[in-house]
């Protein structure tokens, strides 16, 4: 008989969106006219960079000729964006990170959620709260996790975030192996300090733990003293794995292409303590069940550190940023707290009260769809999420809006 994995069944529901989705399609079928303007989803809205679009082109014309024709790529990424990656995104930085440490791929979504495969079944995990859902629901697929009780899920460990540590949770006092970190943060946009990521890694050693870093916000970062990656913490490089994407920094959420920095000294241990190279069971993971990244898009990436590119793709950010500010120094004027939105195309804000009510007050009296912080975890309840992800003139429009009706 076929047995089905009965993990799936411990799921529950993903009715974040289908729900926002559900209450928009009510309002505009009972309100035909109504403009209604979205800064609930975390998609980019402005088109691809030119330098990005030429080397596309430029790319597929050589696909078309026989001479400079190519077919499968090297499965852990053409050299040329590992390089790129390597020079521009960590070792401009300070970070001793090699280009043969970078496995591109088609997203970070597959990469968070693929890596898990690597670890045992019986592992204590730390989780954010609240946080992007990929983390949660692939080890609930993977059987790592009991039922759901109450919004939570038995056997993981919860990291809560709230106003009570400006967001960012220190580690716990228990023992855990894998800890899921995010930084700038989705939903909260907070930021980490060295201070505070190196806590996280020196908690790690002393444990003999993995961190998983997820810097897909990494772009967005504009305070020098906030750090883009997990490797300008001294001895990271010993306990983490960071996950990088073009989605958000140069949007690319269409065309599909990020990377997995796995370092070659970095270790997790057999039962017997005999220590194993994560770099080579990613490798073997990596050319075992995914054939690559399309040459095109590669070459695209790898416009993105060219001069011109860099400078496009900066623009685009500071564009979402500047969207953010509007947003964030909008929210505040009506007597709101709130995070992100400084580093971040996220704004994080305290609504007094039930986050789907807020939302609903949003949608009905201004016509603005956000995303209730209930959605992302229990720490998220009293919590919406604005995005940045809008044109400016949408923004400018539906934060005058809030104001009227927020004043009501
Ligand atoms: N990680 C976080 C925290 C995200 O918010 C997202 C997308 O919204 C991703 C990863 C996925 O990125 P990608 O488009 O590369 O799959």
């Amino acid at each position: 008989m076929i047995l089905v994995n009965e993990n799936f069944g411990k799921l529950q529901a993903s009715y974040l969106f289908s729900e926002i989705a559900k209450r928009v399609k009510a309002y505009q079928a009972a309100n035909p006219d109504a403009a209604v303007i979205r800064l609930g989803i975390g998609d980019v809205t402005l088109p691809l960079a030119p330098a990005c679009r030429e080397a596309m082109h430029k790319a597929v014309d050589e696909l078309g000729e026989e001479a400079t024709f190519r077919g499968y790529g090297p499965e852990q990424g053409y050299d040329f964006l590992r390089e790129a990656i390597a020079v521009n995104d960590y070792q401009s930085r300070g970070c001793d990170i090699k280009a043969s440490e970078i496995f591109v791929s088609d997203g970070s979504k597959c990469d968070c959620a693929n890596i898990q495969e690597l670890f045992a079944q019986e592992l204590a995990i730390a989780i954010p709260d609240p946080v992007y859902p990929v983390y949660v629901d692939t080890n609930v697929m993977a059987g790592r996790t009991g039922e759901a009780a109450e919004g939570r899920y038995q056997g993981l460990h919860y990291l809560e975030s709230t106003a009570a540590n400006a967001f960012v949770p220190a580690p716990p006092a228990e023992r855990v192996d894998l800890i899921y970190l995010c930084f700038p943060n989705n939903p909260t946009g907070a930021v980490a300090t060295k201070e505070q990521l190196k806590a996280w890694v020196d908690y790690a050693k002393a444990n003999q733990a993995l961190i998983l870093f997820d810097a897909a916000y990494e772009a967005f970062i504009r305070d020098p003293e906030i750090p883009h990656s997990i490797y300008e913490i001294e001895g990271a490089k010993d306990v983490a794995i960071e996950f990088r994407s073009f989605s958000k920094k140069a949007g690319f959420t269409g065309v599909r292409c990020a990377f997995t920095v796995v370092p070659e000294n970095l270790v997790a241990y057999t039962k017997a303590g005999d220590a194993v190279a994560m770099h080579a069971l990613w490798n073997r993971r990596h050319t075992t069940k995914f054939n690559g990244v399309s040459y095109p898009v590669q070459r695209a990436a790898e416009a993105v550190y060219s001069p011109e590119g860099a400078q496009q793709t900066a623009a685009q950010v500071d564009y979402y940023l500047g969207n953010a500010k509007l947003i964030r120094e909008g929210i505040q004027a009506l007597g709101f707290d709130c995070v992100g939105g400084d580093n971040s195309p996220y704004v994080w804000v305290n609504v007094k009260g039930d986050s789907w009510e807020f939302f609903d007050r949003l949608l009905n009296q201004a016509q603005v769809v956000t995303t209730p912080g209930a959605g992302f975890g229990k720490c998220g309840q009293g919590y919406i999420r604005i995005s940045a992800f809008n044109n400016r003139e949408k923004v400018i429009e539906a934060m005058g809006r809030i104001a009227k009706a927020l004043k009501q």
